[in-house]
Formats: structure tokens, sequence, C-alpha cells
């Protein structure tokens, strides 16, 4: 199924995790692909390699979600570097987890920059670039659905904010014919929430699959609403979890 060919997809912090899985599964359907990083140098240019590799261009961009600049710049480069720009998949974000009298306002400020501004400033950025048919696809988090551990009220308020910005968005882009949507991915198995990790069983045992989702199966999801077949829907929050939040 080569349903994105001629298309080209940027995915912010696609060095690794459920990023790259994105960037892989676009590309594997066709697209061109811009992936960002902030300190993965190597592991993007690695994505970006394996990209090419398989025929597609691809191109692993610097660019720090903490600095709203360089995510502009980042959009701006991918659609001048390929000619065009369709799909931006805001994934990269910070897992900041603890009592709230433990994280202070360094720790607001960078999850916030990271899972809230940079979303927006990428968004923003890209209605420069985006046709009639172009796809913005955030990535949310279970917790903004159902918070079940203590710890996660600042996590959790940045992923939530993803819901009312998806929704405003997609209603002011409609009439361009431009989909919006939220996925919320549960546990998956990356560097932020190991399978293997301490906690791995006790938020394992909140899913009715009883397992971890690899990676891919959230690229999978989100490899559907950039395509055409997903071309009504919009302003979706759509949940990839395993029954995490049933
Ligand atoms: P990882 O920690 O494995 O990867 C995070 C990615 O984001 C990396 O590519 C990283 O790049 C990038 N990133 C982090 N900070 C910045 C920054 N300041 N500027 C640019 N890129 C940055 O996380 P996951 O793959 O697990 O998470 C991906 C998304 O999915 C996140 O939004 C997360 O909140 C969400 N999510 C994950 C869940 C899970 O269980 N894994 C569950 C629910 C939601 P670099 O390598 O350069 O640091």
């Amino acid at each position: 199924m080569n349903e994105l060919t001629n298309k080209v997809a940027l995915v912010t912090g696609g060095s690794r995790g459920i990023g790259a899985a994105i960037a892989r599964r676009l590309a594997e359907r066709g697209a061109d692909v811009a992936v960002t990083y902030a300190r993965g140098h190597d592991q993007a240019h690695a994505v970006a390699c394996e990209i090419k590799d398989t025929g597609r261009r691809a191109i692993a961009i610097e660019a720090d979600s903490r600095n709203p600049d360089e995510v502009t710049g980042a959009v701006d480069r991918t659609a001048e570097m390929f000619g065009r720009l369709d799909i931006v998949v805001n994934n990269a974000g910070v897992f900041t987890v603890g009592p709230i009298g433990e994280l202070g306002d360094e720790e607001f400020a960078h999850t916030m920059a990271v899972n809230v501004h940079a979303p927006y400033a990428a968004s923003r950025a890209a209605l420069r670039h985006l046709k009639p048919g172009g796809r913005i696809v955030n990535i949310g988090s279970n917790v903004a659905e159902r918070t079940v551990f203590p710890g996660f009220t600042l996590y959790a308020m940045s992923k939530t904010a993803l819901i009312g910005m998806t929704k405003g968005l997609a209603r002011e882009l409609g009439s361009r014919e431009i989909t919006v949507n939220l996925v919320h991915p549960g546990p998956t198995d990356t560097d932020a929430n190991p399978a293997a990790g301490p906690n791995a069983d006790g938020i394992r045992a909140f899913t009715a699959l009883e397992r971890y989702a690899d990676a891919g199966e959230i690229a999978n999801v989100v490899s559907f609403l950039a395509s055409d077949e997903a071309r009504y829907v919009t302003g979706a929050s759509i949940s990839v979890d395993g029954g995490f939040t049933i």
C-alpha cells in the first residue's frame, strides 16, 4: 500500500521510540520524511539513512522543541527541501512526572514548551505550506483521558492541552480540507516507558490486552490518519492504548 507516495511528512522527535516508528511507517507507505531531534543526532541520522535505503527521501533536522523558532525553522526547511509539506506529526514529548511539590517552574516551562508550545508553533508554521488533503496528527497520551497514578499532574495537563488544540484547529482548517487529529498512545515500549522497567507490571495491569504496545502499533494508526482513507476523520482523539482507558 503506497497511499502516501508523493507526500512529504515531518515528524518531530523522530530519532527514536514512537516518532522513529512513525517516520519509518510513513516512508513504507511512500512518503518522503523529515525527522527532528534535539540530542539524538546519531539516532536521527540513522533513521533518515534507513529510510533513504528504501528509496525514499529523508532528512534529519536538529531542532530543539523548547525553542519555537527552531520548530518553525524545521517546518519551513522541510517544505523548502522537498518542495511541499503534506503531513505534520507533532510527536516530540517529555515525560515529566513527580509530586507537584517537587516540580518547579523550570520543569513546568520545559514540559509546556515541548509538549504544548512546539506543536502549536509547528502547526502554525505548517499552515503556510499545507494544501487541501493536508494532515496534522498530534501525539497525546492515555493519561490525558485517565490519570491513574499520582505524579502526573504536569504531564497530563500538557497532553490534555492538545485535545483543545486539536479540536480548535480542526474547526479552523476544515474549510481548507486539512484534518487535525490526536492519537493517545497507551503504554508503549520506548526509552521513556520501557516494558521491562520497574513500574511496568503495574502499568501493564491497567490495559485490557495485558501488554505494552510496540511503537509500530501506534505508527499504524498515525499512518492511517495521514492517508486519504481517513479524510472524514477530524478533531478526533483516538486512544491506541490496549484498553488502558476503558
Ligand atoms: P522517547 O523518550 O522514547 O522519545 C522522545 C522523542 O522526542 C525523541 O525522539 C527525542 O529526541 C524527542 N524530543 C524530546 N525532547 C525534545 C526536544 N526538546 N526537542 C526535540 N525533540 C525532542 O519517547 P516516546 O517515543 O515514548 O514518546 C513519543 C511521544 O509519545 C511523546 O509525545 C510521549 O509523550 C507520547 N507517549 C508515549 C507513551 C509511552 O508509553 N511511550 C505513552 C503515551 C504518550 P532526542 O533523541 O533528540 O532526545
